[in-house]
């Protein structure tokens, strides 16, 4: 079967009140294109969620800020396409228009205020405002069932758990794991921007990270010390320009303020050059068995 590509609006919606008069259950993966095994493990795991899964395709404009890439952000349309149908997933691929997904005179969105203001919200002022909105506008037309979102953008993923549960969204929200290089580098569409040298540096935000947790372990819970074992290694390299350093609750995203933790996320944001950069890690105390005579 070949890949089913469908620009308008009207016609994915139709299609999906289609499945669902069957009584199919619908997931839903939405992606900025630029493919790569990241975003396929997320169709995977929909296929296993769902009867039929739509993958969406679009730049959105909204959540770029003016100083950033909206221009240069990759689009790699035929061969994602390709990608697409090689991993079997050709029930519904939607590449809307941004005209049709920003009317004439928009002027509404959807605005978290709290998680939203901070991490990478402070550095990239309404980033998640469009995030946020046009992930919601894209939930109105698909209506899908189950909506899967890679813990890579972990902030995001947060943020759109939130926003279904206070908006109500009968959608359910999967979170899914990391998918990394061999040298541990978190796949990214924005990794093609990095030089030869840059892509070599970039795998120290995986031995940082991983540093921090070994410090958090070591120290039962010390979130202090995970944060600096982390800042101390990236910041030996001074091609690293650090964004942000934080260990924080893996719910709310909030500083911590007990000593010591069970369980915490370190998130990083580098610039290398003029790309930028964002890895996380959950962190946990390693469970005590205890010995049963
Ligand atoms: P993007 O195209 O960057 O907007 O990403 C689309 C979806 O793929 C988002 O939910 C991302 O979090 C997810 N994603 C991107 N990279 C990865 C990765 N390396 N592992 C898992 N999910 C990812």
């Amino acid at each position: 079967m070949s890949i089913r590509s469908i620009v308008e609006i009207k016609a994915l919606q139709d299609l999906v009140s289609e499945w669902r008069g069957a009584g199919l259950r619908v997931g839903f993966v939405p992606t900025m294109g630029a493919l790569h095994d990241g975003h396929l493990s997320l169709v995977t795991q929909a296929k296993t969620l769902a009867d039929r899964v739509v993958v969406s395709i679009f730049v959105n404009p909204m959540q770029f800020g003016p100083q950033e890439d909206f221009s240069k952000y990759p689009r790699t349309l035929a061969a994602d396409l390709d990608l697409l149908q090689k991993n079997g997933c050709t029930d519904a691929v939607f590449l809307p228009n941004a005209a049709d997904i920003y009317p004439d005179g928009f002027a509404t969105k959807i605005v978290n205020t709290d998680m939203a203001t901070m991490l990478d919200g402070k550095s990239r002022p309404g980033h998640f405002d469009g995030v946020l909105t046009v992930v919601h506008k894209l939930f109105n037309i698909v209506r899908p069932d189950v909506a899967l979102f890679g813990q890579k953008d972990y902030q995001q993923w947060r943020l759109i758990e939130r926003m279904a549960r206070d908006l109500l969204l009968p959608i359910e929200i999967v979170g899914c794991d990391i998918v990394r290089e061999s040298d541990g580098l978190a796949m990214s569409s924005r990794n093609r921007f990095l030089s030869e040298s840059e892509r070599s540096l970039a795998r120290q935000i995986f031995t940082a990270m991983t540093l921090g947790k070994k410090a958090f372990a070591a120290s039962g819970g010390d979130h202090k010390k995970a944060g600096d074992a982390c800042y101390d290694e990236l910041r030996k390299n001074p091609a690293f320009v650090v964004d942000y350093v934080e260990v924080r609750d893996e719910v709310t995203l909030k500083p911590i303020v007990d000593l010591l933790v069970k369980s915490a996320v370190i998130l990083v944001a580098v610039r290398i050059g003029s790309t930028r950069l964002i890895d996380n890690m959950q962190i946990t105390t390693p469970t005590v068995v205890g010995v049963l005579s």
